[in-house]
């Protein structure tokens, strides 16, 4: 087991996908050098066998907590025993939230009814166990508003928050945070860039979505875990405030939401 020190996290990577086959050669040292610059982070399943490995992950490291979920991807494979055994592993400590979940209208690996119905229930699974739940939207913002605005989280993030100030806003007004990642430091993202000046601080939480989603400088290879710094970086180049000042509001703002 690696020693890591949960009072003196400087960052936390709130979207990682730790049991990700592209670690099954290194994992130990990924971790470790996330640990080496005291990172904590949170592992997210995508279906319910990975869940089960992000909790594994979760319960052998002290700053490594877990969320469960079916991603929109995974949606045809949710029935009641998927729903069982996802509530099941909801209960244990180090589950921190209900997600990956939502809609993806732009792979459509799922039928877009059954997305919307298995988005659904996991939101209303979140907030019978009062857990926040973390967001997976592409392509797909009419019917994500729809449904945030009838099912309401009690609390939540939308994970790779990718477009402008007045969507950021919309979510905002529905309590729930945004996900910052790696997609801010591509050249194309004029739009997010603006929007990241202008959404507060305490809003924001940063994440990798490793291991996809690298940031500049190292965009093209693996995502992992320590490459958070740069979106921090970045987050501070925009503002114009401190690097430090965004890692300590971001891990706080992920503290209090995450409940760690
Ligand atoms: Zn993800």
């Amino acid at each position: 087991m690696l020693i890591s020190d949960s009072s003196k996290l400087v960052f936390i990577d709130t979207h990682a996908h730790l049991d990700s086959s592209d670690y099954n050669h290194d994992r130990a040292a990924v971790i470790a050098r996330a640990f080496a610059e005291n990172i904590g982070i949170i592992t997210v399943g995508v279906d319910l066998y990975s869940s089960r490995e992000a909790v594994r992950l979760a319960e052998r490291h002290r700053t490594i907590w877990a969320g469960v979920g079916v991603h929109p991807h995974d949606a045809k494979t949710f029935d009641e025993g998927v729903e069982r055994g996802l509530r099941e592993l909801a209960q244990k400590g180090k589950v921190v939230a209900i997600g990956e979940i939502g809609l993806d209208y732009y792979r459509d690996l799922s039928p877009r009814d059954t997305q919307r119905e298995v988005f659904i229930e996991q939101i209303e699974l979140a907030n019978e166990l009062e857990l926040p739940v973390i967001i997976h939207n592409r392509e797909s913002t009419k019917d994500m508003l729809g449904i945030l605005r009838k099912h309401r989280p009690k609390r939540g993030v939308i994970h790779s928050f990718l477009g402008d100030y007045a969507l950021a806003q919309e979510f905002i007004s529905l309590g729930l945070h945004l996900g910052i990642g790696g997609p801010l430091t591509f050249p194309k993202n004029e739009v997010l860039r603006a929007a990241v000046k202008e959404i507060p601080i305490d809003r924001i939480l940063v994440e990798t979505d490793c291991p996809y989603l690298t940031p500049v400088p190292h965009r093209g290879k693996r995502n992992e875990p320590a490459y958070v710094r740069y979106v921090v970086d970045e987050i501070a180049r925009l503002k114009g405030i401190p690097a430090a000042e965004v890692a300590a509001v971001t891990t706080e703002n992920a503290r209090q939401l995450f409940e760690i």
